[in-house]
């Protein structure tokens, strides 16, 4: 039985599935991700979450055909190691995360970049197998992407699809790569909480906050985001429409320039905003388009929450081992 596992490192939560042959998933767990201690704390919280994720399909980690981790950073797939994880506790120098995963759970471990093992997953198991080309947008804490052209991923030189740093305005907002005026620096989460905080402190009434800590929460998750546009809160809306027009600018500027069949949208905000936003995305795109009478289809990503995890079981899945 090809048992395999996928884990979805991200900044704020580590997501893992167990998944079988045919990809169904048969057991899933979520931990956050330690804000502390870093690279061994948070590879040791890795451990932990596959642990419940292995228990719950009444599984052996060392019965597993292997684990894929999808990262942020950058990842050397070859090596197996990750640094300059800015989203992760203390991760600047690079960290054999592959060998230390391997030691402890006594299966193979392969590491990819997170964005790119989710379009692979969409592209392979979602709404991306009907097209040969398309840009995958990953709306979240940051603005991630990749692309997929003529049926293969394009990493380029190793780092191509870096959509949300696409500049839209230049001399334009701080993002948080420190340069200005990137996609990420309108419609990334962090960004927009950033930029909520600020309106907060100059006298803005919102709902945001008080949503944020009825919940418990600490950080403006995509929920909260929901929540307050589902309330009509007028600054969660101006921030959302601000962040759809720079999302809709870049994927305008990428389809001028590649003439893709399709863009699909993921991410935490992605997923939980939904298509009545995907909607939006797709009218406010169409004025940039400078052939307009045949736009991309615009879709949403269909894995969801476990798209990363799953992509990341695809490392595994694809033979890349031997
Ligand atoms: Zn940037």
């Amino acid at each position: 039985m090809d048992v395999r596992a996928g884990i979805d490192l991200g900044g704020t939560k580590i997501l893992a599935v167990v998944v079988d042959g045919q990809h169904t998933v048969l057991a899933d767990a979520k931990r956050p991700t330690p804000r502390d201690g870093g690279p061994e704390a948070v590879a040791a919280e890795i451990v932990e979450t596959l642990l419940e994720a292995t228990t719950s399909a009444k599984v052996d980690t060392k019965d597993l055909a292997g684990v894929g981790v999808g990262s942020p950073g950058a990842v050397d797939e070859e090596a197996g190691t990750v640094a300059h994880a800015r989203n992760l506790p203390d991760w600047e120098k690079t960290f054999a995360l592959a060998d230390v995963l391997s030691d402890r759970i006594g299966a193979p471990v392969k590491v990819g970049n997170d964005v790119q093992v989710a379009v692979d997953a969409e592209f392979e198991l979602g709404a991306g197998r009907p097209y040969s080309s398309f840009l995958g947008v990953f709306w979240g804490t940051g603005v991630g992407g990749g692309l997929i052209l003529e049926r293969k991923p394009w990493l380029g030189r190793g780092s191509a699809g870096e959509f949300g740093h696409m500049v839209i305005v230049r001399g334009g907002a701080r993002c948080g790569c420190g340069r200005r005026g990137c996609i990420e620096a309108y419609a990334g989460r962090a960004s927009m909480e950033g930029r909520a905080r600020r309106a907060v402190e100059k006298g803005q009434k919102t709902e945001l906050f008080e949503i944020m800590e009825a919940g418990g929460r600490d950080r403006l998750t995509s929920g909260v985001w929901a929540k307050a546009l589902s309330r009509g809160d007028s600054l969660a809306v101006r921030l959302v429409e601000r962040a759809v027009a720079a999302l809709a600018a870049g994927i305008a500027s990428a389809i001028n320039l590649l003439d893709l069949e399709a863009v699909v949208i993921g991410g935490g905000l992605g997923t939980r905003l939904g298509p009545d936003y995907a909607k939006q995305i797709e009218d406010a795109m169409l004025p940039h388009l400078f052939v307009p009478e045949r736009p991309p289809a615009v879709r949403i990503a269909q894995l969801g929450d476990l798209g990363g995890a799953i992509g990341a079981s695809l490392l595994v899945a694809n033979g890349s081992g031997g």
